[in-house]
């Protein structure tokens, strides 16, 4: 994956190797498209937010779409698994949290029912009897999503981009795209070299408003640090995938304005991640530099949400490490094509919950720089729901 000076021409661009750029490239790869994968970054690298052993895959989602969309996502996914000879997912069921009145909670068991996904409700006694290191509070209640468990991220992340290189794709990385000038043919300039294509696709996660700035469009994009927390049993063993200790995600527990969730231990023996669905926003670029101000403290919430939840774990946290989100203000994607230049897509605004939809994403920013129409619904992504932001750039 040498840097290289040269002009090229391509089907198709696309800048950023996180998992929305890399099963957008594997797709136009696999359908003989000529195509360039661009990462500032030598690969593989944990500055953006797809690094990292594990993600939670599920079809609980308060949004019907999203419940739909994961039906695809889960064969494609196993498609993968075949085709990169590579154990990706392991279904662990999906224990979701919160008070029985919670309105998001209601909405998602009714998806759930809805797309006849298998789930099955709990009360109070059925979660402490089946998950004894679980406590619900008084008028919470649970149930679980049988479909759900882990994606093994950084496995996946890279079985992706080696089936891209195997279709013919070619990735760069290390080369900074610093410069994009749109027409019938795009040119894009990097750090190493001058590449042209047909079509450009800009999937740069927390950067994506550095690179589309120049091109006239400031999207309503947050991005937030997450601290990624580990916590340790206090009892080895007693919340691992062997017991049967699900994934989990609390709706305002601990009357918490963002989700909790949490996975069986798996990165480091006898510790198991739970973490705070928010966190403070950063430049990209200054990550891991301290805030000037202090803001949200969620270590002493998550620690209270462990002493009444999950008191089989040391509530002080054993390990953290970062990653970010890129927050749109609805938590929708963003995937459409640049209102003034139909060859130039944005895939963004994953806001935290977007690798398991990776497989269908991909499929759809490939299908928008084909300039086909994609298979699936795509108001509750379209650019044209922030009208304020798209007035002001155009
Ligand atoms: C802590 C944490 C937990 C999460 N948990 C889950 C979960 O359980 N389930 C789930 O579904 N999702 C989860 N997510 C969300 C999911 O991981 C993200 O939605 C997804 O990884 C976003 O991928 P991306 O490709 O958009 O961004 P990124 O991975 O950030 O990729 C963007 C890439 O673009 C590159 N780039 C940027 N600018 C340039 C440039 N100028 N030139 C070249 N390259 C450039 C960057 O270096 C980067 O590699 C979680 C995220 C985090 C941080």
């Amino acid at each position: 994956m040498a840097a290289q000076s040269r002009s090229s021409a391509y089907d198709c661009i696309v800048i950023g190797a996180g998992i929305q750029g890399s099963f957008t490239a594997y797709h136009l790869s696999k359908l003989r498209r000529r195509t360039l994968l661009l990462e500032q970054f030598l690969l593989p690298h944990s500055r953006g937010s797809s690094h990292g052993q594990t993600r939670i895959t599920r079809r609980a989602y308060n949004q019907d779409f999203y419940t739909k969309m994961m039906a695809e996502c889960y064969q494609l996914w196993a498609q993968l698994e075949r085709e990169s000879n590579t154990r990706l997912y392991r279904q662990t069921g999906l224990l979701l949290l919160g008070p029985e009145e919670d309105p998001e909670f209601h909405s998602t068991w009714r998806s759930l029912v809805q797309n006849r996904v298998p789930c099955q409700y709990l009360t109070a006694q059925e979660v402490q009897k089946r998950f004894p290191g679980v406590c619900l509070q008084l008028g919470e209640a649970a149930f679980i999503d049988q479909t759900a468990g882990v994606l093994y991220a950084d496995r996946a992340l890279r079985a992706v981009q080696d089936l891209f290189c195997s279709f013919g794709g070619a990735i760069h990385d290390g080369e900074k795209v610093v410069d994009i000038k749109p027409g019938s043919v795009v040119t894009v300039t990097t750090t190493s070299g001058v590449y042209q294509a047909k079509s450009l696709v800009i999937t740069a996660g927390p950067w994506t408003n550095k690179l589309v700035a120049p091109l006239g469009l400031r999207l309503p994009l947050q991005t937030l640090k997450i601290n990624v927390c580990y916590w340790k049993e206090k009892v080895p063993g007693s919340y691992g995938v062997p017991q049967n200790f699900p994934c989990f995600l609390g709706f305002h527990l601990n009357r918490a304005e963002h989700h909790i969730y949490g996975l069986p231990s798996n990165e480091y023996p006898g510790l198991i991640k739970v973490c705070y669905h928010h966190g403070n926003e950063v430049d990209p670029d200054e990550r891991d530099r301290e805030p000037k101000t202090p803001g949200l403290q969620e270590i002493p919430l998550l620690s209270d949400v462990i002493r009444k939840y999950l008191p089989g774990l040391e509530p002080k946290p054993a390990v953290i490490e970062h990653c970010m989100y890129t927050n749109t203000p609805d938590e929708n994607f963003i995937l459409d094509h640049h209102p003034s230049f139909q060859n130039i897509i944005v895939g963004a605004g994953f806001s935290g919950h977007g690798f398991k939809l990776s497989p269908v994403i991909g499929k759809i920013l490939c299908a928008l720089s084909l300039g086909k129409a994609p298979d699936c619904h795509m108001e509750p992504f379209r650019l044209q729901r922030f009208p304020k932001q798209l007035k002001s750039a155009l």
